[in-house]
């Protein structure tokens, strides 16, 4: 029987509980465009959710060539029919009436409309001339979590072996590269050792700087289901705010920013003191035992209770909750990787893990989760740091590999330094060597730290700014040129979720005016380029997506992210299906590392390693000393204070995140109406106590002031940690009067106009959490309300006094449970 919600007062919808060992039940969600319904729809179209990256599969609702809604996948191993309300309500950005229609060009300073010829004459004149008077090196590519595998590998070998450039990453450097980064640290290759489907066994799930609620909310629904069910799991959640997932938590832990690692020496000293460890199991599989407990043997709760300021009794607990559980599941997300000493907490949370033997087994393992829905295929692709197929620049083997893969000299691909990381770029875009800089479907202007300086290199006049998206955004209001982008739903191509999961989106309807796919925009500009390969054949030899998928399997063959045993076919099957996907594992692979540590043997890793407080690389020699045998491996690391701590004119920490109703720069959600109606504006997050020390109540407009900048929003009063700010970080400029930058009163709205120019010298994550701050009240309240939603870790501390979120008739979703196994139809 269907039933109807409020999906943005209920973001989780209903429960279906369900006990350990037992199979998520189904529960179907739909939202149609109101007047629609099922005899209205045409076709239904296989995609899955791009505004996070949990990967909810579901079918686009068509009519009339219109999108006119969606619902959720039955069969889909991931979301079993659930969707959270941005998927719900996101794909009307599609429609927005200022989409990009035309490509523009800069003329006498303004960017007037053209045709593809003009547009792409453009391009090709500035990267020829540049690679004739500079070299390759003159040329910058920036890339997005938000296109699709296809065009991620288009990209990777048309910078690598056509322009030859070293100067290729993605957004998600901003958002996951801490979670690759460990991986590859402990594992010696990227890739997700566990699967979502851990969720259904875990007896203890514990959260480190995962707000899980807010940024994977199918993944909530799940761990919430579990909860509501027999013998729930208990959770140990790791984070400054009052998050669902912490007041929900057995043990919740409010760590003062910058000091993950003092807490996580802590809970594995207690762990290793009270013997809850696996001897048999670190023997077999790991190396650096040794110093690891050594390492910690000072690192008390005491101890750590002086540096996180956190009661040691409490990290007693959860040491005991993490020692005594039988099936551990661990997951880290931003709390961790946008904070100081980021990839050295990460990768004590594997550590934490492989001591108590807790991989390979369901319910055993760890998500070092993405906040992107193509985040895996950036990286996978090698346009996000790292070379195709998880391959090493370190190791001339696995470039000769990939030269010959695209049949060229191994010398055009270069390899004299690791992948130019994002924060690099716009340094050398700064300083003057990159001339061109090419960003694809990503807003630097507002996602950037330190925001003045990332417009003032933006802005050069000798830089040429070539940008695609679907909308003029801050960043595009600065380029030379801009080029419509269609997007998903007007689009085919697959993509990868943070499980392993991959899915394909299919084209569901045209894109407006003349936007064109990202991968036509790529081949368009290889073919006028005119790239050889060293027979003097087209170094791309593809043409559709599904031709870039058929050759990416060739370059992922063998490779841990093995693609060979899927096709488009397969994959318009009832659901996803994870990496690795071969001849012997025809139906995908539920969890890596189930028979022992595969990838981690000096001929095949992915990396040697890297210091992790310099972020030097490990020499080949060096690692083949340390891990002969290709085991995984235990990185100690000593907690250091972070580099800008508070003061008397700074006394505050800032910290920045998401919110569940916005993704990225709100370039899609701003313009979907119950999602903004939610979260309308930025806000400000104070405890009670800190909000009466500074004379503030809530609904104050109050300023943020950094050494860097500073922006205005109005006050709410929540159960963070004494000490804290707390800024969403999704608010621009692209619907104030000012259009790319803060108005001339000189009140900012970008959390980032504050942040620092400072990254984890191990994974290149600029940190957007640890910074010092104050407070100004500019206004008082008088009776003003914070724009921040009631229902998450912004909920206000005085519920009575504050209406609740609601999304009203707008947002009402269907849901159903009275659906056959894997057939929600
Ligand atoms: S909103 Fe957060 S999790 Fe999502 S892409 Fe941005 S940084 Fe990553």
């Amino acid at each position: 029987m269907p039933r109807e919600s409020d999906r943005i007062a209920h973001p989780w919808g209903a429960r279906t509980p369900y006990g350990p060992g037992r199979p998520w039940p189904v529960r179907v969600d739909s939202f149609l465009q109101p007047g629609m319904s099922a005899e209205h729809i045409e076709r239904w179209v296989p995609t899955a959710s791009l505004l996070h990256s949990n990967g909810d599969a579901m079918d686009i609702a068509v009519a009339d060539g219109r999108i006119v809604g969606v619902r959720g996948r039955a069969g889909d191993r991931v979301n079993r029919g659930r969707l959270g309300p941005k998927d719900l309500f996101g794909w009307q950005a599609n429609h927005a009436t200022d989409r990009l229609t035309t490509p523009l060009v800069r003329d006498g300073g303004e960017l007037v409309a053209c045709d593809w010829d003009i547009a792409m004459a453009r391009i090709v004149t500035a990267a020829k001339s540049l690679l004739g008077e500079r070299g390759p090196g003159a040329i910058g590519f920036y890339t997005s979590g938000q296109l699709f595998l296809e065009e991620y590998y288009t990209l990777a070998v048309i910078a690598r072996a056509g322009i030859g450039t070293n100067h290729l990453d993605g957004n998600t450097r901003l958002c996951t590269a801490t979670a690759a980064e460990a991986l590859k640290e402990t594992f010696g290759c990227d890739g997700q050792p566990a699967s979502y489907a851990d969720v259904d066994h875990a007896d203890v799930i514990a959260l480190f700087g995962h707000n899980m609620a807010e940024t994977q909310p199918v993944l909530w629904m799940r761990a919430l289901d579990r909860l509501e069910g027999p013998e729930p799991p208990r959770l140990v959640c790791v984070d400054p705010r009052p998050t669902p997932a912490a007041r929900c938590a057995t043990v919740h832990l409010a760590p003062r920013a910058g000091t993950n690692v003092a807490l996580l020496n802590a809970l594995l000293h207690e762990i290793i003191r009270t013997d809850r460890i696996d001897r048999d199991y670190i023997d077999a599989r790991t190396v650096g035992f040794d110093e690891l407990a050594a390492q910690v043997a000072t690192c008390t709760p005491a101890w750590a209770a002086g540096i996180c300021d956190v009661p040691a009794r409490k990290i007693e607990h959860a040491a005991e909750v993490l020692g005594e559980a039988e099936r551990l599941l661990s997951t880290v997300l931003q709390g961790v990787y946008q904070s100081h000493q980021a990839t050295a907490a990460a990768v004590q949370v594997n550590n934490l893990q492989l001591i108590r033997g807790m991989l390979g087994r369901p319910g055993c393992g760890v998500l070092q989760m993405n906040g992107q829905p193509t985040a895996e295929n950036t990286r996978e692709c090698g346009a996000d740091g790292d070379l195709p197929g998880f391959r090493n620049w370190q190791n001339d083997r696995h470039v000769t590999d990939l030269a010959e893969i695209w049949n060229v000299e191994p010398t055009r691909i270069p390899h004299y330094a690791p992948p130019t990381p994002a924060m690099q770029i716009f340094r050398y875009a700064e300083q003057g060597s990159i001339r061109m800089l090419w960003i694809s479907g990503t807003n630097p202007a507002v996602s950037l730290p330190d925001l003045a300086r990332i417009r003032s290199i933006l802005g050069q006049e000798r830089l040429f700014t070539v940008v695609q998206d679907l909308f003029l955004t801050e960043t595009a209001q600065l380029a030379d040129v801009v080029m419509p982008a269609a997007t998903w739903g007007e689009k085919t191509g697959t993509f990868t979720n943070a499980d392993r999961t991959v899915h394909l989106s299919d084209k569901a309807v045209d894109p407006p005016g003349e936007a064109r796919p990202d991968l036509d925009i790529f081949l368009d500009f290889a073919r006028r380029m005119d790239f050889r390969d060293r027979d003097e054949r087209p170094l791309i030899a593809w043409h559709d997506p599904e031709s870039a998928f058929e050759a990416w399997k060739r370059c992922s063959e063998g490779r841990p992210c093995d693609y060979t045993g899927l096709t488009y076919d397969r994959l318009r099957g009832d659901s996803g299906i994870q990496w690795p996907c071969t001849a012997q594992a025809p139906d995908g692979t539920e969890r890596l590392y189930t028979g022992g540590i595969t990838w981690a043997a000096p001929d095949v890793c992915e990396t040697y390693g890297r210091d992790l407080v310099t972020g030097a690389a490990v020499s080949e020699t060096e690692y083949r000393a340390l891990n002969p045998d290709g085991r995984a491996v235990l990185k100690a690391a000593e907690y250091l204070p972070p580099h800008e701590d508070t003061d008397d004119e700074y006394p505050l920490q800032l910290n920045t995140g998401r919110t569940l109703y916005h993704f990225h720069t709100r370039t899609k959600t701003g313009r979907v109406p119950q999602l903004n109606a939610a979260a309308p504006d930025v806000w400000v997050e104070l405890s009670p106590s800190e909000a009466s020390r500074h004379g503030l109540a809530e609904g104050d407009l109050v300023e943020v002031t950094s050494p860097r900048g500073s922006l205005r929003g109005r006050l709410r009063i929540t159960g963070i940690r004494d000490g804290m700010v707390f800024v969403p970080f999704h608010y621009g400029y692209w619907d104030t009067p000012a259009g790319d930058q803060p108005g001339a009163d000189g009140g900012g709205r970008a959390a980032n106009e504050t942040t620092v120019t400072d990254w984890d010298p191990a994974s290149k994550q600029p940190l957007f959490k640890t910074a010092a701050a104050r407070l100004t009240l500019i206004a008082p309240g008088d009776g003003a309300i914070a724009p921040a939603p009631t229902t998450g870790a912004s909920a206000p501390v005085h519920p009575r006094t504050i209406p609740p979120t609601i999304g009203g008739p707008a947002a009402v979703a269907v849901h159903t449970t009275d659906v056959l196994e894997g057939g929600a139809r």
